[in-house]
């Protein structure tokens, strides 16, 4: 995972080898290489470009850690600012209602049902709760097949109907459904298209104000780069969503949805998708992506 922005960062550390203070210099060569790295990973411009000016204000500044030397204070620091960028502290999922609805968003083949199966399975694990799969995909029967089998293999209940055509009557039938048979957590998965489009946009805001979940989450595969942050602009934009699910980060990504998102639309991420698998899923913690991109 992001292998090639962790060795370009390494590099660019190596710029201040063997000097003994941070200078407006060396300091602005070094900054010259991590912008290029981030640019690289595609974080977008803008981004890019404030973070190497916070850092180097932070450099320059009076209260830095002078015990460090150049090389390891500019780590300390280029960590310290992804943390940051990537959201500070870890974010949680609201479980406080009776039932907890949490409705999936996003484009087709972003991960939706796989997360809402992983979501489901580790909520499951909690002991605590009784989770509900609600299938409000009605355009493709394949769809509904898809989170049925993933209900079955984690050995949570779904709820679907073939029979209705209107996703948001599917929404709040399931709810109810969940009400009457006491689970206490709601997870709604959505169709998706291909792109934004202005029917997908309308149909995922009605059923958002049909079913008022305590959480929307958009999910979006890493792997799409700058079009995930685009993506997630469009879906912010109407829904208001609360967090962000990051898909596919087993693949072959170079981190730029990671390391722009939260910078764009200001929602943190909460969990991140790495496998097919359904245990492959893991809380998003910015220190932790952090110390893994600088090793
Ligand atoms: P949806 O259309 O948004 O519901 O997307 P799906 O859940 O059907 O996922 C699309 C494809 O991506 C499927 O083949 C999944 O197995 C795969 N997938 C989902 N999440 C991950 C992940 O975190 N890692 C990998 N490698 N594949 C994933």
């Amino acid at each position: 995972m992001f292998d090639n922005l962790s060795e370009k960062l390494d590099k660019a550390f190596h710029v201040l080898k063997g000097h003994g203070q941070i200078t407006e210099v060396n300091i602005a060569e070094t900054l010259k290489e991590v912008r290029r790295a981030l640019l690289d990973a595609d974080v977008n411009f803008k981004t890019a470009k404030e973070f190497t000016n916070s850092v180097k204000s932070k450099a320059l500044g009076q209260d830095v850690l002078t015990s460090l030397k150049p090389g390891q204070l500019m780590v300390k620091l280029v960590k310290d600012e992804l943390t940051e960028l990537m959201g500070g502290e870890a974010a949680g999922v609201d479980l406080s209602g009776n039932p907890s609805v949490i409705l999936m968003a996003g484009l087709q083949g972003s991960g939706k049902t796989t997360f809402s199966g992983k979501l489901a399975n580790f909520l499951k694990n909690k002991k605590t709760k009784n989770p509900l799969l609600v299938a409000c995909d009605v355009y493709r029967p394949a769809a509904i097949d898809q989170l049925h089998v993933v209900g079955e293999q984690i050995g949570v209940s779904v709820y679907s109907d073939r029979e209705n055509s209107d996703p948001v009557a599917i929404a709040k039938a399931g709810v109810d459904y969940a009400k009457a048979n006491g689970h206490n957590v709601v997870i709604v998965d959505t169709a998706g298209r291909l792109a934004v489009d202005e029917l997908m946009m309308k149909e995922i805001s009605n059923i958002h104000n049909a079913i008022n979940p305590n959480e929307t989450l958009f999910v979006v595969d890493s792997m799409t780069g700058q079009d995930a942050v685009n993506t997630a602009k469009s879906f912010n934009d109407v829904l208001d969503f609360d967090g962000v699910i990051l898909t596919k980060l087993d693949g072959d990504t170079r981190g730029g949805a990671a390391l722009s998102i939260k910078s764009v639309v200001n929602k943190p991420i909460k969990f991140i998708g790495t496998g097919e698998k359904m245990d492959a899923v893991d809380v998003f913690y910015p220190s932790r992506m952090a110390d893994r991109i600088l090793g």
